[in-house]
């Protein structure tokens, strides 16, 4: 097919992150125009389903006035400020109560900042910073899991644990180790139960604590249910089993709730889904819905006591973005919590969850998926060669790029991490259009199953 205009000016002009950017050139970008509701349109009119609420964000969809409007009267009323210096802006406030209101742990105060990457990068940061002001300089390492995703800075993508983050990019830095990811599909051995499966992940985090030595170990950082990584669910008692470990060796615990937060999970937060008993919290994504970037860190008193002190000690705390707290960000935030509120959205997900569980469910019987998982409104279904013994097909055959793209040739944008399908579609979703998501799914599979045989991908 030809380049469109709009196709043809993107190749020129712009870079386009986790993209297989030699074969862009053939497929051409897909380049979208605008959205309404759960739906985007790209620049030549073709409708589809946003299966993926853009990067796991847009909770309240594409199109929603409110946020336009909260966006409108905040620019034209203070479209910049800044918290620097002691300078403060009512948004800012607003958003840092109502945060400190439904976080999943003791919330002291709020530090912003622009997106997930900051949010963690900052974490770890803080925790460094409270280990030297309490007099432990050592203690400085950072846990973090195989498969983890939290970021791209140079710290974030340290702790992430994807080879393509790492490879050639000269990370992960030296302080972050990555402990067993809480795959049981993947990573139990033969014949162990879920039970024998978390108990063997807790004794070699507990044997990886003893090996670097407690006293090296600032945190550890994850995500309740893994995003990017593959849509990871942790098994039954994970979280109950690490975290005795963690408070053993006086280990801070740093909850990544960047795709979790604001009711993905079917509670306001993944930790309370899932168990999780945090002492920080970093948020962004659905926040704003992303209508505009923001991030932020909930910190618990030990950190912000520990902040002014140090303050007191030894100067100005010396940390801050131009952008966090950003009031556009804040005010967008502040009205999106509210919609968030007023429809019930954590009720909203719970309602409908059983339905989008059912349709992943039911991609199962295909013979292209050999694994599905799903929590309130995100989910998974990883394909495979071989179903019987869980084989993957090599990755240099791009099985699950190519069932994507079928994917948006039937009207559905959905996201292939390797070769498991992801599902995060904007929570205002409705049961006919979770319904008519995986219709056209099932095509793109039977399409996928079809094009895998013609090729002999297998
Ligand atoms: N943490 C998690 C769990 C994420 O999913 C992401 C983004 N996908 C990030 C952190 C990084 O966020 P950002 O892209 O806003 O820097």
């Amino acid at each position: 097919m030809p380049l469109t205009n709009a196709q043809a000016r993107d190749l020129a002009a712009v870079v386009h992150p986790y993209t297989p950017l030699h074969k862009l050139r053939e497929v051409g970008p897909l380049v979208m125009g605008h959205g309404k509701g759960i739906y985007v349109y790209d620049t030549q009119g073709k409708e589809y389903i946003e299966g993926m609420a853009g990067l796991w964000c847009t909770g309240l969809g594409f199109g929603n006035e409110e946020l336009v409007d909260a966006a409108t009267e905040q620019m034209r009323k203070l479209p910049y400020y800044h918290l620097f210096g002691g300078k403060g802006m009512e948004p800012a406030v607003e958003l840092a109560e109502k945060l400190k209101e439904i976080a999943p742990c003791p919330v002291d105060k709020v530090l912003y900042c622009s997106s997930g990457s900051e949010a963690n990068d900052t974490q770890i940061k803080l925790a460094w910073y409270y280990n030297n002001a309490r007099g432990k300089p050592e203690k400085k390492k950072i846990i973090s899991r195989v498969k983890a995703y939290h970021g791209v800075t140079v710290m974030s993508a340290s702790l992430t644990g994807l080879p393509n983050n790492h490879r050639d990019f000269d990370l992960p830095v030296a302080s972050v180790r990555h402990t067993d990811c809480p795959q049981y599909y993947r990573f139990a051995t033969e014949g162990e139960s879920e039970a024998e499966f978390v108990a063997r992940l807790a004794a070699n985090l507990r044997s990886m604590i003893e090996t670097e030595g407690p006293e090296t170990i600032a945190a550890m950082i994850a995500e309740p249910v893994m995003g990017a990584g593959g849509v990871i669910i942790p098994p039954e008692g994970y979280f109950a089993a690490i975290q005795p470990i963690l408070e053993e060796h006086d280990i801070m615990l740093i909850d990544d709730e960047v795709i979790c937060g604001f009711g993905r999970t079917g509670n306001w937060f993944g930790a309370t889904t899932l168990g999780m008993k945090p002492h920080t919290v970093s948020v962004a994504k659905q926040m704003t819905s992303a209508y505009a970037p923001l991030g932020a860190l909930l910190l618990p008193a030990f950190i912000t006591d520990m902040l002014e002190q140090q303050s007191a000690k030894i100067g100005t705390f010396g940390h801050g973005f131009t952008y966090g707290g950003h009031p556009l960000g804040c005010a967008i935030a502040v009205k999106t919590l509210e919609i968030y509120q007023r429809m019930d959205i954590v009720g909203h997900v719970r309602r409908i969850a059983p339905l989008f569980e059912k349709r992943i469910k039911a991609l199962a019987d295909h013979p292209l998926v050999g694994n599905v998982r799903s929590v309130g409104l995100v989910g998974g279904a990883e394909l495979v060669a071989d179903k019987a013994t869980k084989r993957s097909f090599e990755p240099a055959k791009t099985v699950g790029a190519i069932v994507a793209r079928y994917g948006e040739a039937h009207g559905v944008i959905v996201r292939a991490i390797g070769d498991t399908i992801a599902f995060c579609p904007p929570m205002i979703i409705t049961e006919p259009e979770i319904d008519e998501m995986f219709d056209r799914v099932e095509k793109a599979l039977a399409d996928g199953e079809a094009h895998v045989a013609r090729e002999d991908l297998r």
